[in-house]
């Protein structure tokens, strides 16, 4: 069983879904000349991508272009279905920081085909989690510095109130489709300035009051 930590008790919460947005940020929207979508852009990762906080990531040898994508992610911890967007806070139990790790090669082929991302999004170790912190020691999920170096260097600097749905209207947009459950994950998109990872290459990762990533990236 996947299991996430929620701090400050580390409870141990099994794993739900793991939904995912894409082009939630209009400068990463750019980066790939598309254009900012009109609904959430939604596509899924199964629990057997997540590792916790120190964990290797290992390059899948289908692919020669491995991106890293910083990332707010949210916990849910209630039930819900057709959940109003006034409401949708209520279903919040935390906010950690994720990498979501991606096959760009193969991304760009799918996309070119119209075919599913699962492959390209979804391999082992492309979800690194970290534990959450509970939603009441957040006074603000759109004041959030956020960043990312590889082996020092700074690639991604941003802030989460430049995110494009907000987690209220993310989570009243996916309940829609998807009956959401205690233990399913959010990942609300990455900002600007996503590159390629190579193995050996060391991922530092942040978001200050949040959680932090330290990652090797290693091929087998
Ligand atoms: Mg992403």
């Amino acid at each position: 069983m996947h299991t996430v930590t929620l701090l400050p008790e580390k409870k141990k919460i099994p794993v739900g879904k793991i939904l995912c947005l894409g082009k939630n940020y209009a400068e990463h929207a750019k980066e790939f000349g598309g254009n900012v979508p009109q609904s959430p852009m939604i596509f899924l990762k199964p629990p057997t991508a997540i590792i916790e906080n120190g964990g290797d990531i290992i390059l899948p040898p289908l692919s020669k272009n491995v991106h890293h994508e910083v990332e707010l992610t949210v916990l849910i911890g209630a039930a819900g279905k057709n959940i109003p967007k006034s409401d949708a806070m209520n279903y919040v139990a935390g906010y950690g920081i994720g990498l979501d790790m991606t096959m760009r090669d193969k991304q760009s082929e799918a996309k070119k085909e119209g075919s599913p991302w699962s492959i390209a999004k979804g391999f082992d170790t492309s979800a690194p989690l970290s534990p959450f912190v509970p939603k009441a020691s957040v006074s603000d999920p759109y004041n959030l510095d956020i960043k990312l170096s590889v082996n020092g260097k700074q690639r991604q600097h941003s802030n989460t109130g430049k995110m494009i749905f907000k987690i209220d209207e993310i989570i009243a947009f996916l309940s829609l489709v998807f009956t959401l459950e205690e233990g399913d994950v959010i990942f609300t998109g990455t900002p600007e300035g996503v590159g390629q990872v190579i193995a050996n290459d060391v991922i530092d990762a942040e978001i200050p009051g949040i959680g932090l990533l330290h990652h090797r990236v290693v091929a087998k």
